[in-house]
């Protein structure tokens, strides 16, 4: 099974792992919605070139585009948009 294809609370903790390093910087807004976000609550997610969508675990064949921060719900909703086009495709 694909490290992407589990579920989105799990995905959600994936991202929560480098929250250490971000608390250091003051304010982060959300990459979606341009709201700031606890920096106990930041949600990381790694964007693909290859697809446009984003990770929490970028597939080994993609190019990333770098990391970007997201609030909690916005990085549900970017996951579940990744995870419906990986069905589709
Ligand atoms: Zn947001």
């Amino acid at each position: 099974m694909p490290k992407y294809l589990v579920p989105i609370s799990e995905l959600l903790y994936l991202c929560s792992i480098n929250n250490k390093q971000a608390m250091k910087q003051q304010l982060i807004k959300c990459t979606n919605c341009g709201r700031p976000i606890d920096p106990k609550k930041i949600k990381w997610l790694e964007l693909s070139i290859t697809d446009g969508c984003y990770y929490t675990v970028l597939p080994s064949s993609h190019l990333s585009q770098g990391s970007f921060s997201f609030g909690t719900d916005c990085a549900i909703s970017e996951l579940k948009r990744t995870l419906k086009s990986i069905r589709q495709a």
